[in-house]
């Protein structure tokens, strides 16, 4: 766990500064794919995220929000239109892989070859390669930390070892049963971490499977209530810090919970919540960190 010493901060003591990181993940059909779910039914419910991202971007534009999308390849190449429209509006384009495979289920020249295709998708579109990944399911594999380091990135935001302070990521850790767990090298990947509790997906969507159901539908004021105090609690415990959602337009994109979440944007902005790219928000961590102000 790391704790950011405030006096030393490259901003001035008594300036505390509460960052919120609105990320995106577009999966559009993606996510039912990968599940086998292919049947209209399904589909059409991956499609609705073209409908709620257009509704997302018009929201952040009328109040100058920058965002982060984590895009799948297969959302670019199927729907390059709304991709494009994510650029053009000014907001960061990250990795969440080609086909929405998690990594904890493929081999390591699957996951790399995943990796690579999903990147020179994002190259096309915006011109770079992505500085940031997401994994699909947020399920790493052991490999995925070093292949993110040979390919370039500058952070992931896959994992839930903290809630308000990025932190190294580490390679190798040992969990064995029986024995006590042995944690691997820190390595210069930024953790943007991240939470089930503060993702749009278990508390709204409806899920039945052949093995289990999942309720999901809940009030989407009283879920925007718990993320707002969330945010609170990070503003009573810490100077500096970086609260992350996570939503999908086919999630957040229905009409009452973008009302839900217009409300939430406009407290969050009374709060002085300070908006950022995820991008943007690992580089002003990792100043933190190379000035030693964690421990
Ligand atoms: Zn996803």
């Amino acid at each position: 766990m790391l704790y950011f010493i405030v006096s030393s901060s490259p901003f001035p003591k008594n300036m505390p500064r509460h960052i919120v990181c609105l990320t995106f993940d577009f999966d559009t059909q993606s996510g039912f794919i990968a599940r086998g779910m292919t049947s209209p039914t399904a589909l059409s419910r991956g499609e609705f995220g073209l409908t709620g991202a257009r509704r997302i971007l018009a929201l952040l534009k009328s109040r100058r929000l920058r965002s982060t999308w984590f895009i799948p390849g297969f959302t670019i190449e199927s729907h390059p239109g709304a991709c494009t429209a994510v650029i053009e509006e000014g907001h960061e384009v990250a990795h969440h892989s080609w086909a929405h495979v998690p990594p904890a289920s493929q081999t390591r020249a699957e996951e790399e070859a995943d990796l690579v295709r999903a990147n020179a998708a994002i190259e096309r579109l915006s011109g770079r390669k992505a500085r940031g990944y997401r994994s699909p399911s947020w399920d790493l594999s052991d490999s995925t930390i070093d292949l993110l380091l040979a390919h370039g990135f500058l952070y992931d935001s896959s994992l839930m070892g903290a809630d308000y302070w990025p932190y190294p990521a580490r390679r190798g850790d040992r969990a064995e049963l029986g024995k006590p767990f042995i944690p691997g090298q820190e390595t210069a990947l930024i953790e943007m971490p991240i939470s089930w509790s503060l993702d749009d997906f278990p508390h709204f969507e409806f899920v039945r499977t052949t093995s289990a159901v999942l309720p999901g539908l809940q009030s989407a004021r009283a879920v925007m209530q718990n993320w707002l105090d969330e945010f609170h609690y990070m503003k009573k415990t810490v100077d500096w810090g970086v609260l992350t959602y996570t939503m999908h337009p086919y999630v957040i994109g229905r009409g009452y919970r973008m009302l839900a979440f217009e409300d939430l944007l406009d407290k969050l902005t009374a709060e002085d919540a300070v908006f950022m790219t995820m991008e943007d928000a690992a580089r002003e961590a990792q100043e933190h960190m190379g000035k030693g102000e964690a421990c």
